[in-house]
């Protein structure tokens, strides 16, 4: 322990990961914080879809939501367009924010499953305000949940100044060994190439997928979840924008995996996600630069992951956050997000000196049960595809589930019933866009459902829809509102 009255954190990388925590435990917390990076190495560079949770993170801190979307150059996002991936030309929303409205005691879904077995009902994209104004190019913040797609280099150097702005000290230099007690075990601290030694009592590992720390040297060992999602590589390319920013991501089926498309002010990041055995890296740079809405502005690059997660993201003195826990891909962008729960979760418990076992026991489970939830969520949208034909498809409609989801799918297939368990990260209403928009049949709905008479059902359908209609037709226009929230930056320019 240093001699500090409150704990000296060390950091390890400076990433999203880094600067998150680095904002976070500087600004929140009476802790001495001190970042370690190497310009040499450099982040992973990708990373810039975002979901509403990020606004609790941004507010906490105190961010003004502007001056973010100025730094960043950053686009409003309401949810996720999912095309494809039930065959060519089907598409379907996950939007953020409710989808029509619970009546007496039960949920919408259960009205509305009772008028799609009845054959009378629209498609849920009738009945959730982001997805009408997203797809009509609209967008007003005080109406909609939103979270944002950010440039992630620019926000990690606008958390940068934030942190060093709230105390945090930053020392570059490559980490080249990572001293530990005889004893206990515990890192002492970080050795530089330079031979500087960085002291602390606490260490954050957020070296991205190298885990210097809580694999290089505390060997916490790595859960794999390959089977479950075998896409292992991922070709990301910037491109020129062209025509309307959308204020949603894109998520389009592939041969063997898929491509987002996220919009800034002053590009497109697109990428390609991909499972190795069934598509070469040529391959992917050939597929993805051929589905691009503009000139490309650099050569595709290539990463690889392996999905999973570490076993123990805290172990004695040391925290992994960012990809140095674990990897899922992008298609929830909820890498952002679980970086931010695991600075919330250890800000709650942090230690004044040595943490008691079973607070590092309850992270760890909290994290173990938090990354499971989002699993089964992706598995369910690879699991329920409708792309016959297509050996990567075919194998992944095939897969064995894990049973956490297997349970929530016979409660829908039933009874229509979706239940969040705990603090799961997806809503019922998440699950419900899904199900649904991935073509899992619920044979049956709540009984209850049936006590309204069918011309009171269709009359409260149809006066949903034509409210919500109503309501985004109202809104303005998602590029003269980003303008306007922008303002005093140079002008947001309508791409042609
Ligand atoms: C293909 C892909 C797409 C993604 N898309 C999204 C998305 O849309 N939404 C989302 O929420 N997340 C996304 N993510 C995840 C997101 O990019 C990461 O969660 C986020 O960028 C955090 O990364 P990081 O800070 O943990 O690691 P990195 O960005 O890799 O940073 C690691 C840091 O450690 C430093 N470092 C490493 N080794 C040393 C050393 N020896 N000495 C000193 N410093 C060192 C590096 O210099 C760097 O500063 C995506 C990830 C991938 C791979």
């Amino acid at each position: 322990m240093t001699d500090t009255p409150f704990p000296s954190i060390v950091i390890a990388g400076g990433g999203t990961a880094g600067w998150m925590a680095a904002a976070a435990l500087s600004k929140l917390t009476p802790c001495r914080v001190t970042l370690v990076e190497s310009e040499a190495i450099g982040t992973v560079g990708v990373g810039e879809a975002t979901i509403p949770q990020i606004r609790l993170f941004n507010k906490a801190l105190g961010l003004d939501e502007n001056a973010l979307l100025r730094e960043t150059r950053a686009t409003f996002k309401l949810g996720i367009a999912f095309e494809g991936w039930l065959g060519e030309g089907h598409e379907y929303m996950h939007a953020f924010g409710p989808v029509g409205r619970a009546h007496g005691v039960l949920p919408f879904q259960h009205y509305w499953l009772r008028a799609k077995q009845a054959g009378f009902a629209k498609s849920l994209a009738h009945f959730s305000l982001n997805e009408i104004a997203a797809r009509d190019l609209r967008m007003q913040r005080e109406a909609m949940p939103h979270a944002y797609h950010l440039d992630a280099g620019l926000y990690a150097a606008y958390l940068r100044r934030f942190a060093e702005g709230s105390g945090a000290t930053r020392i570059e230099g490559m980490i080249e060994s990572v001293e530990r007690d005889g004893e206990s075990g515990e890192i002492g601290a970080l050795i530089l190439k330079d031979g500087q030694r960085i002291a602390g009592d606490f260490f954050i590992d957020c070296t991205g997928f190298r885990a210097l720390l809580i694999e290089g040297a505390l060997e916490a060992g790595f859960e794999n979840w390959t089977h479950y999602l075998p896409c292992d590589r991922a070709m990301a390319v910037p491109c020129a924008t062209k025509g309307e920013f959308t204020p949603y991501t894109r998520a389009i089926a592939r041969k063997a995996g898929w491509q987002w498309r996220i919009p800034l002010q002053h590009r497109i990041g697109n990428g390609l996600v991909y499972a190795s055995a069934h598509m070469s890296d040529d391959e992917a740079a050939d597929l993805l630069l051929a589905n691009l809405d503009g000139a490309p502005q650099a050569e595709p690059k290539p990463l690889r992951f392996t999905t999973g997660k570490r076993r123990q993201q805290w172990i004695g003195n040391c925290l992994a956050i960012g990809l140095s826990a674990g990897f899922m891909e992008p298609l929830e962008s909820t890498s952002i997000h679980l970086i931010q729960s695991a600075i919330s979760r250890f800000i709650q418990v942090l230690p004044k000196g040595r943490a008691p076992a079973a607070t590092i026991d309850w992270f760890n489970a909290q994290a173990d049960f938090e990354w499971q939830r989002i699993r089964d969520f992706l598995v369910l949208h690879y699991w329920a595809n409708g792309r016959e034909g297509e050996p990567f498809w075919d194998e992944v409609r095939h897969m064995d589930l894990p049973e956490t989801l297997t349970a929530k799918l016979e409660q829908w297939r039933a009874s229509g019933h979706i239940h969040r368990e705990h603090e799961e990260l997806f809503t019922e209403v998440g699950w419900l866009q899904v199900l649904a928009g991935q073509g899992v049949e619920a044979t049956g709905y709540n009984p209850v459902a049936d006590a309204m008479s069918e011309a009171d059902l269709r009359a409260m359908l149809d006066g949903l829809e034509a409210t919500l209609a109503q309501q985004a037709s109202a809104l303005p226009r998602h590029l003269d509102y980003l303008q306007s929230c922008v303002r005093g930056n140079a002008r947001v320019e309508i791409p042609a």
